[in-house]
């Protein structure tokens, strides 16, 4: 039976755990990841991700730091404008438009937008050619013991695990967070994303659309060339059984529906992927830290895929927790104490919820089925645009360059 000692332990090897391992492999910590699966690298193969993430500038950063930008710009397509569009009236057609323009707060893109297939493909590149980054896949973390000292951690595999500091990135339903007994706050709104990738006639031009009638957003996120069609991929919120429906509806159906829904904002759209449902949620748990634990991305908070948030939220916690860890080891310190441990939950804790209750705000209003509601919320999107200043503030504050609880910039 292998016994291995390493100086963090990463449960969960999705897009999260992955960067998680390295950037914190980067810094010169021993990191070994667990999954239960190895990733899956293509875009073909049964099970593989086929949503895309939009990267704010911190993300980008972050991947920077972690000699991983790289790798991944070639790959993606920057977001130079974010457009909310309504469509709320009688007719399916865009009466409202508000532009929120990078150039506006001093930067050319708000973000690069990446498949998350080719995510994984690159991040375990990277994991490969680090010396102190191992992805042990497939293995589970069936145990978790904390000592004193260290955590132990038992593999499916049979292998056991000590590390000073572990870290949960295995999930909405981590097994971890149970296990150590943190509460969590879940709720949902009986919506599903269904999540697919297109081509179309007109140009993107870097312009994330995001259209709002009923049932929740559809958004349109622009993606390089494709065998030199133009490409772009779509998550699009329905309510549960119209979600259920659209998955599963023949291609032309499919298509006739999309094309009204889009509102011809890029042409005439065909799918050009498979059709993969999610379903939306909201979760936060009640602190981010346990014994010899610290809770990241999913395993500490869930938001519908709106803005852009979720991962950017993930590796904001990965950047705060690795800066919180280096300092430690500078100062000699054990990184898996337990004031350094409670000191990252409370600086993640109150960005986390402010994000997930505005997300959920905006969620709430994109479902609106009834029409006086949703002529409201066409003069609040009007309203926001109109004031300069708290256009400039949503979008510093969306674009994670300014915290919603403090107000400070980073
Ligand atoms: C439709 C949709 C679109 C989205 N778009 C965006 C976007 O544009 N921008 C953005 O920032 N975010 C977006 N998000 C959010 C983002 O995709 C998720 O936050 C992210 O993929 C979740 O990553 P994760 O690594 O936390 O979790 P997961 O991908 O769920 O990974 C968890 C991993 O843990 C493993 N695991 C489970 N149990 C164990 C165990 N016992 N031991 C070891 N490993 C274990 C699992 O096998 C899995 O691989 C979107 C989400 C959805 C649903």
């Amino acid at each position: 039976m292998e016994r291995i000692d390493t100086d963090i332990l990463v449960a969960g090897g999705g897009v999260a755990g992955l960067t998680a391992t390295v950037a914190f492999a980067t810094e010169g910590f021993d990191v070994i990841c667990v999954d239960p699966s190895p990733p899956v690298t293509s875009a073909e193969t049964d099970g593989s991700d086929l949503r895309s993430t939009a990267f704010l500038m911190p993300s980008v950063d972050l991947f920077r730091r972690a000699g991983l930008w790289d790798r991944l710009e070639p790959y993606s397509a920057p977001l130079r404008i974010m457009r909310l569009a309504d469509a709320g009236g009688p007719e399916e057609a865009i009466r409202e438009t508000a532009d929120f323009v990078a150039e506006d707060v001093g930067r050319s893109a708000f973000g690069h937008n990446l498949p998350n297939w080719l995510l994984r493909r690159e991040i375990a590149a990277r994991i490969d050619e680090l010396p102190n980054a191992r992805l042990i896949a497939p293995a589970r973390l069936d145990r978790l013991t904390p000592r004193t000292a260290t955590a132990i951690a038992a593999l499916s595999d049979g292998a056991t695990i000590r590390a000073p500091l572990v870290i949960a990135a295995d999930g909405r339903d981590s097994p971890t967070r149970e296990a150590a007994g943190i509460a969590t706050r879940r709720w949902s709104y009986g919506q599903k994303a269904v999540v697919f990738t297109v081509t179309h006639t007109l140009p993107h031009d870097g312009v994330s659309t995001e259209i709002h009638r009923t049932g929740g957003p559809f958004t349109l996120v622009p993606l390089p060339d494709r065998d030199g069609d133009l490409h772009s991929a779509v998550v699009w919120m329905e309510t549960g059984p119209r979600a259920a429906e659209l998955a599963t509806m023949d291609v032309l159906a499919f298509e006739a529906a999309l094309n009204a829904r889009s509102c011809g904002v890029l042409g005439r759209l065909t799918l050009a992927s498979a059709r993969r449902v999610w379903p939306i949620i909201s979760q936060i748990a009640d602190h981010l830290d346990g014994p010899r634990l610290a809770l990241v991305a999913e395993a500490a908070h869930v938001i519908p895929p709106i803005g852009a948030q979720g991962l950017n939220m993930s590796l904001r916690d990965v950047a705060t927790l690795r800066d919180i860890c280096v300092a430690a080891r500078e100062a000699g310190h054990d990184i898996g104490a337990p004031d350094l441990l409670a000191r990252y939950s409370r600086a993640r804790h109150p960005d986390i919820l402010a994000r997930v209750l505005g997300v959920d705000a905006l969620n709430r209003s994109a479902m609106f089925e009834a029409q006086p509601l949703r002529d409201i919320r066409r003069v609040g999107l009007k309203t926001l645009y109109g004031l300069k200043p708290l256009r400039r503030t949503a979008m510093r504050v969306g674009l994670g360059v300014e915290t919603t609880a403090t107000g400070q910039t980073s």
